[in-house]
């Protein structure tokens, strides 16, 4: 109810773009009885959360924030949300986002954007007036975990939707590995980089959602059959002799001095609780923004093809079926949504395969073996979470390059199919939230956990 209420009262966030109160309540009285027949062995058992709304829930809206899925009620539980249903957590509703994930602000939900709780400090920048973005895609999952209108929330990342926002916040969130948890159920949309993963108030609580979203799906091929540990067992607090990586190359031209100083003070954190630090190279990072901006549209352009006006949401009746297919397209996606369905198509088309998408397979390969290399050396990696703190809302979306720009220490870790978590660190000299990254081997999200604990 507490949830419920604070929900109602700060919709001004447009955190949540569908409410569930009626199936909340439900659901926690369900929970309720659980704990009165001493039944509640869920992992989550009647903790309120908040799902992205690119998850498949059954009988519930999911739009993907896109107009094209208008009135989508999908007949099927995502695997992610299914999982944690059973381990007892209760619905609060479906979270805003950028359509169909494409986006680092959450600005180009067909819903309007979230808006971050956070505030600069009065004197800073047009100050406490200005509306700032809570990053994205999983824009509203940060925004609803920050302002605590859910305990916790799914979100996904392709090249950061989960960190950055995160970051962004002063949330915790953690990209599993590739294949740790099922992508079946969720909306697609570049589905060799896609990840779910948890987002919530501090490490531990990210290890519990972790564990219990997380599992093999033979629903989902390329979900891996691999045991999930208990990750809160990995939660000792001691790093001792641990070796951490600092790449050199992650030091960009520019990078801005509070962010520096944000990565030195994690490098002297962890010396002091006894880890070993090590300088590394990870070549082919100047690569990786082009790369994903390559790979991430190609598929997404072929995934989008599904959304025809025949089988899903919305349609835009036409004479001819090519012009129902053309007007339901036009007028049910956004321009950001256009802009890659072009760019993927461009990529992929007969002339310039080669230039651009098989090359970007090469690169892609080159980075994994950066990784690769880098982890004979290192248990794990630490760098900043983004560039920048949160932005005002309507500073970037005009200029799609430095919108991308946002993604540039994330997207490395989701082209080598690694784990990656964002802690929050600190904040900077406008009181607005900064986060770390450490980037782990595959399947080694326990070290992610016990680090990330010693930074938060
Ligand atoms: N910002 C990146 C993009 O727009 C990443 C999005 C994501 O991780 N879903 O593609």
């Amino acid at each position: 109810d507490a949830y419920l209420a604070a929900m109602e009262k700060h919709r001004g966030l447009n955190a949540y773009i569908t409410e569930t109160p009626d199936k909340a309540r439900s659901m926690a009285e369900a929970a309720d009885q659980r704990r009165a027949k001493g039944e509640a062995n869920g992992l989550m058992d009647g903790l309120p959360i908040g799902i992205k709304d690119l998850f498949c829930t059954e009988g519930v809206l999911t739009t993907a924030g896109s107009h094209i899925l208008d009135g989508f009620k999908p007949t099927y539980e995502s695997t992610v949300t299914a999982n944690l249903w059973r381990h007892g957590a209760v619905m609060l509703g479906k979270l805003n986002m950028d359509e169909f994930a494409m986006g680092s602000s959450n600005e180009t939900s067909y819903h309007g954007p979230a808006t971050n709780p956070w505030k600069r400090r009065g004197s800073a920048q047009g100050g406490s007036d200005v509306k700032l973005v809570p990053g994205g895609s999983s824009g509203g999952s940060a925004a609803a975990v920050a302002a605590r209108l859910a305990m916790a929330a799914t979100g996904t990342d392709t090249g950061g939707s989960i960190r950055q926002p995160c970051a962004f916040t002063g949330t915790t969130g953690i990209k599993p590995t590739y294949g740790r948890c099922s992508r079946w159920g969720i909306v697609a949309f570049a589905s060799s980089l896609d990840q779910a993963g948890p987002m919530a108030r501090s490490v531990e609580d990210c290890a519990i959602m972790l564990n219990a979203m997380a599992g093999h799906d033979p629903k989902d091929s390329t979900s891996v059959d691999v045991a999930v540990p208990d990750f809160r067992k990995a939660l000792t607090g001691d790093i001792r002799g641990l070796k951490v990586g600092i790449p050199k190359e992650y030091r960009l031209d520019g990078l801005s001095p509070e962010i520096a100083k944000l990565w030195d003070d994690g490098v002297a954190w962890l010396k002091a609780a006894g880890a070993e630090i090590k300088e590394i190279n990870l070549p082919h990072t100047k690569y990786a923004l082009p790369t994903y901006y390559i790979i991430a549209p190609a598929e997404a352009s072929s995934n989008l093809a599904r959304y025809d006006g025949v089988r899903f949401g919305l349609r835009v009746p036409g004479k001819t079926l090519d012009e129902m297919y053309e007007l339901t397209r036009a007028a049910g996606f956004g321009k950001e949504v256009k802009r890659r369905v072009m760019i993927g198509t461009y990529v992929l088309s007969a002339g310039y395969y080669d230039a651009y998408y098989l090359k970007a397979q090469r690169l892609r390969a080159l980075i994994a073996r950066d990784f690769t290399e880098a982890f004979k050396d290192v248990d794990v990696i630490l760098t900043p979470s983004t560039p920048s703190a949160a932005f005002g809302v309507d500073e970037n979306s005009d200029d799609p390059i430095a919108m991308y720009l946002n993604d540039v220490f994330t997207v490395t870790v989701n082209l080598a199919g690694l784990p990656g978590i964002s802690v929050p660190a600190g904040l900077d000299s406008q009181g607005l939230p900064l986060g770390l990254q450490l980037i782990g081997r595959a399947f080694d999200e326990e070290t992610l956990f016990r680090v990330g604990q010693v930074v938060e």
